[in-house]
């Protein structure tokens, strides 16, 4: 520089170096919030980040560092200082370090046992935002919630899983409505990942041999509030070109693509957590894809303490509890002796026991050298406590596996349950927290997963709850008729059909919403089962109905597609057109909008094949009521007066005669209960009784079906008895 130059730039340049300090530091606050999910569960933060730019922010699926990728510090700084972003953002930054240093929490009081020696929860899959596009459904999105809540309730766990570089599949509808998949990379460098480092600094790189070669992966790091979450990924030099695919999508591929992603998480994942220098004091298989855990931990435990089989396997087994999440047994995992062999020949050389001693472990009948080697068996019995998703789905598993403990009562096979839970911040839309703020104790948010604090939605004004629903309804069908339209201007259809679009759905009209899977046990079609008597209710002049449907078919699940299919055609049908919808691409943000927004959320799976269901329980929050067969969580949920049942929560053994009975009981509750309730009107135009159950339904449920109450549930019952606080009941097997 020129001292010309120099002498110019002192009069302005001073503050124009501490312009730029200030920017750097401002862009530095906004990534370290972006790299922790914490965020996402803030709408403080959540509305910081919008505001920086609300177009680019829809657009890039709600990313933080792909939106703060596109400015340089000094535009942010512009940004913020037209938006008045500043306090908030330092607030926000201020906030995340209080929550990070924080000793107050509830398990500091309740889950001492566990400091030091945390638990490591293993799941497939891990649902946390839509940005981070790691999950396909229902169980990752429980993984996500059970993390959030144990950061929440400062329960010391780690979560290990799989890195999917292209996730799970974006899914579009052609003209002729059929499903269409599309799988994109996600970029790195867009996520909030960092490579995760060994005890010494360097990067952690885990190897797991098998009969045919090694196989490689390396690990990253993902905060989540208070938790670590590690996620392993195969695409690395080193491994064969094949196996660097291994870990690119969910549930892709074949059998030896299942067994080799699962040798990763189970093997690979304890492998990752002795390098990380973590020492799980309980190990937590959720479902039977990482069921392969316990045996390398018997290994280290045989290696370093010079255990015998027997004792490692008992040993490890007392730490260690597994989740079942499946009711119907074509859904576990099994695979045929060679493939065991082939990919966990050298482990079990270390562990110093034979082919058939090892595929017994995964056996009902040990002996029975005909059966295959099940994750969900070696997960039992691997595992001193077992436990299913809800009440109901407990008496199903105890059926299902009563063959592992032959002479004993199903009642004393001992597989327990504790119900699935949503994390509340998470589901909860911003206008009903402000609500809640307004009536509840100021420290309410601290008691979320207790009974108490949610009795005071009764001292909320009626019509101040009406408001706030219709409010989010409305937000609701502004997200779908935008989404709509788009997808008829993606199909390249007629501009009469986009404006169509626009103007689909009406905000006075009862408003049913169906998100899930398109399993074909979830039954999507069942309210089609008689077109004129659901035309009649559409259609009705003084009391119609309208239904939003969305969902992904798994890839290879024909009748699946079909269901969405038959759904998605209705649009061309001028007796449905107008009245019924389908959003494309199901995730976790068309999920929040739908579970916001909707009057009443429907649920129709085959009984008993719903383990629990997780969407009903974001509804309530919501003040939306469920509508649902009496199966998985609503069973024991529903009690007359907090929401609506279908039928009587019966099962019969005839597919075909179920889902006639249950169409004819869904029509019935329809129009004996739910449309006379929502259009009985008072003077003020208010429909009393059913903000008395949306009342009933948040002060019933709230509480109970929260992920904290779950976490809790877990820490107790399973979590402190495993790490030695107290003894609990070995499961024995016969
Ligand atoms: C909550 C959620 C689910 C689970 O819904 P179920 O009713 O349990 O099937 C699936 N997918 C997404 C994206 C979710 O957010």
């Amino acid at each position: 520089m020129t001292q010309i130059e120099y002498s110019l730039g002192q009069e302005v340049g001073l503050a124009g170096i501490a312009n730029e300090i200030d920017a750097e530091a401002l862009y530095d606050k906004c990534l370290a919030l972006a790299h922790n999910m914490w965020w996402s569960w803030q709408p403080e933060v959540n509305s910081l980040f919008r505001d920086i730019d609300p177009i680019r922010w829809r657009q890039l699926d709600h990313n933080p560092i792909a939106l703060l990728r596109e400015f340089t510090p000094e535009r942010l700084a512009i940004r913020a200082g037209e938006m008045v972003l500043h306090s908030r953002v330092n607030y926000a930054f201020r906030r995340l370090q209080e929550y990070l240093e924080c000793k107050n929490t509830w398990a500091q009081n309740n889950a001492g046992v566990l400091g030091g020696k945390p638990v490591a929860y293993f799941s497939a899959e891990f649902g946390l935002h839509e940005s981070l596009p790691v999950y396909s459904g229902g169980l990752g999105v429980l993984s996500g919630d059970h993390v959030k809540s144990a950061s929440g309730l400062g329960v010391p766990l780690v979560g290990i899983g799989l890195y999917y570089s292209h996730g799970y599949f974006k899914q579009h509808l052609s003209a002729d409505g059929y499903q269409r998949e599309e799988y994109y990379e996600t970029k790195v460098e867009d996520l909030p990942l960092e490579p995760a480092v060994q005890t010494d600094g360097t990067p952690l790189m885990v190897s797991i041999d098998t009969r045919n070669g090694r196989l490689l992966a390396k690990v990253w790091k993902v905060q989540v509030g208070r938790v670590r979450l590690f996620l392993l990924d195969c695409n690395v030099e080193g491994n064969r070109p094949e196996d660097r695919e291994l870990t690119s999508r969910l549930y892709g591929g074949d059998e030896r693509t299942r067994i080799r992603q699962e040798l990763v998480i189970g093997v690979g994942g304890v492998k990752a957590l002795r390098a990380l220098g973590i020492n799980p004091g309980v190990y937590h298989l959720n479902e039977g894809h990482s069921a392969f855990a316990p045996l390398e931990v018997m290994r280290e435990r045989m290696a370093d303490d010079g255990l015998s089989f027997e004792d490692a396997m008992r040993e490890t087994a007392e730490s260690t509890i597994f989740t079942t999440h499946t009711p119907v047994p074509a859904g576990h995992d099994r695979f045929d002796a060679a493939i065991i062999e082939e990919h966990l020949g050298p482990l079990r050389d270390s562990l110093g026991i034979s082919a058939e001693h090892l595929m017994g472990l995964g056996r009902v009948n040990t002996q029975d050298h005909s059966e295959s080697f099940c994750m969900t068996v070696i997960g039992l019995k691997m595992s001193r406590s077992a436990n299913a998703v809800s009440q109901l789905h407990g008496h199903i598993s105890r059926r299902m596996w009563k063959n592992l403990w032959p002479s004993r009562d199903e009642r004393n096979i001992p597989i327990g349950h504790i119900t699935n839970g949503v994390h509340i911040e998470s589901w909860l839309a911003w206008q009903m927290q402000q609500l809640y703020d307004r009536h509840f104790p100021a420290s309410w948010k601290n008691q979320m997963g207790e009974p108490d604090v949610w009795q005071n939605i009764h001292s909320v004004d009626p019509g101040e709850l009406w408001e706030t629903h219709n409010a989010l309804k409305n937000l609701l069908l502004s997200f779908v008729r935008r989404r709509i339209s788009r997808q008829c201007r993606r199909r390249g259809e007629s501009d009469e059909i986009v404006e169509a679009a626009r103007n689909l759905l009406s905000p006075n009209i009862l408003t049913i919403g169906f998100g899930r899977r398109f399993a074909t046990y979830k039954r999507a079609n069942l309210l089609f089962k008689d077109l004129d008597r659901i035309c009649r209710l559409l259609d009705s002049t003084e009391r119609p109905i309208q239904i939003i449907y969305a969902g992904k078919a798994h890839p290879k699940d024909e009748p699946g597609k079909r269901f969405i299919q038959e759904i998605a055609n209705l649009r061309l049908d001028s007796r449905f057109a107008g009245r019924v919808a389908f959003v494309e691409d199901y995730d976790i943000n068309v999920c929040r909008h739908l579970i916001q927004g909707v009057d009443v959320w429907l649920n129709n799976p085959r009984r008993p094949l719903e383990a629990s269901g997780t969407s009903g329980q974001k509804t309530v929050l919501n003040g939306g009521l469920n509508c649902s067969i009496l199966d998985g969580w609503w069973a024991e949920a529903y009690d007359g007066a907090n929401g609506f049942a279908i039928g009587k929560g019966t099962s019969h053994t005839d597919d075909r005669l179920t889902d006639k009975r249950d169409a004819e009981y869904l029509y019935q509750t329809l129009e004996e209960r739910i449309i006379p309730i929502f259009y009985d009107r008072d003077r003020d135009g208010l429909p009393g009784k059913w903000i008395k159950m949306m009342m009933n339904s948040i002060s019933t449920l709230a509480w109970r079906f929260s992920s904290h109450r779950m976490v809790m549930d877990y820490t107790r019952q399973a979590y402190v008895p495993a790490a030695g606080g107290l003894s609990c009941e070995m499961k024995v097997f016969d």
